[in-house]
């Protein structure tokens, strides 16, 4: 049967690990969606399952170029997230990130369509203020090597606005904290995939520092409920909204968690806390709460052992 009104929405970066799960929210709640990847970070394997639906489309294009579709809504989520895939060719990051963010909002001027960017807790920088509130301004090194993606954020997070404000874009701006879940990349260096690897591979688990700083973890799903729920808020709700999990955890306490779930024998082992590495981080979900009545359900052992479950098949 054919269904009328079926909204054609853009998802870049679709290919990814956050914009793959979006890709199938969207198309289990009826839409046709389309996806824009150049594979930068991420391979066809986190979409494969849904080339075969007819309703979804990839497209292997570069965001930093002009596209021109017709489409009724945009997510652009199009940005290496990982710092070994961010300095790779940090450039080219800031590239993605900046004219990503003007070709995008040049289409969705064309177009009307409403835009949501996946901005990042990372706009904080190094923060003076714990927990950290959409106010906050952030405090950034502009010459650092890890500018090219906070600054290339913030920068696009600008010409939302700008945008917004000059030529009256329907924009949503969520600041995301902390993601994990399954197709998360194995090799990235972040901690909970070097945790999960490491315990499947009965190997050491390496804490950087005593453990004793704190992150907070937010399950894909709980994170891909919060995007939905923006895209479809009031008009005049703008962001930027913090979405992320508030429960805070110390990595140590993330170790044993991994361990105790993946069984085995590895044990803990302590190397040198990377230069910069903040303390705490946690997101202040108080708007989100209140605004888009989103808070995260799913809790950190549920979430990891799905997240195990997909590492220990791969
Ligand atoms: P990811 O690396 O898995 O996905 C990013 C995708 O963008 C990849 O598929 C990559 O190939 C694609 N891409 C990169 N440059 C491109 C370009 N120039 N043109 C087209 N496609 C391009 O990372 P992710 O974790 O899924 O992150 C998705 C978005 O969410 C990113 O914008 C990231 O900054 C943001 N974010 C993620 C987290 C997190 O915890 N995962 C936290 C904060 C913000
Ligand atoms: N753009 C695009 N697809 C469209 C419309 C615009 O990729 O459907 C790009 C185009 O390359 C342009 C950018 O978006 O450079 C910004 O568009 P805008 O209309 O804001 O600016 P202008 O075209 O005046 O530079
Ligand atoms: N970390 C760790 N062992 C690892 C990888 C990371 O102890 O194998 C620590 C890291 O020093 C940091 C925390 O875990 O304190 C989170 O690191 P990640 O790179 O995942 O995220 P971010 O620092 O960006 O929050």
């Amino acid at each position: 049967m054919k269904v009328a009104n079926r909204r054609r929405i853009l998802v870049t970066g679709g290919a990814g690990f956050l914009g793959s799960h979006l890709c199938e929210r969207l198309l289990n709640s009826r839409n046709d969606v389309l996806c824009i990847d150049n594979l930068y970070s991420s391979t066809k394997d986190n979409i494969v399952h849904l080339l075969s639906n007819p309703n979804f489309e990839f497209q292997r294009h570069d965001v930093t170029f002009p596209v021109y579709l017709e489409v009724d809504e945009i997510y652009n989520l199009a940005c290496p997230a990982s710092p070994i895939h961010y300095q790779r060719d940090p450039v080219q990051t800031t590239k993605t990130s900046v004219h990503g963010a003007i070709n995008m909002l040049g289409l969705a001027k064309r177009t009307k369509a409403r835009i949501f960017q996946a901005s990042t807790s990372e706009v904080y920088g190094d923060p003076e203020v714990h927990p950290q509130t959409e106010d906050y301004w952030g405090r950034v090194n502009p010459i650092g090597v890890r500018s090219c993606y906070d600054e290339g954020k913030r920068c696009a997070e600008t010409l939302f606005f700008d945008y917004h404000r000059q030529h009256g874009l329907e924009i949503k701006v969520a600041r995301i904290f902390n993601t994990y879940g399954p197709r998360m990349h194995p090799n990235d260096g972040r901690v909970v995939s070097n945790f999960i690897v490491q315990a499947l591979q009965g190997n050491d688990i390496t804490i950087y520092g005593d453990g004793l700083q704190t992150r907070s973890f937010c399950y894909v799903d709980d994170l891909i409920d919060g995007f939905v729920s923006l895209m479809s808020s009031p008009r005049d709700l703008t962001g930027p909204v913090n979405l992320g999990n508030p429960s805070e955890f110390t990595i140590r306490e993330l170790a044993e968690t991994v361990i105790e779930l993946v069984g085995g024998a590895s044990r803990l082992v302590f190397r040198p806390l990377p230069h910069d590495d903040p303390k705490q981080r946690q997101p202040d979900i108080s708007i989100a709460k209140e605004q888009l009545d989103w808070t995260p359900q799913i809790p950190l052992k549920e979430g990891l052992k799905n997240t195990i479950a997909y590492f220990r098949d791969l």
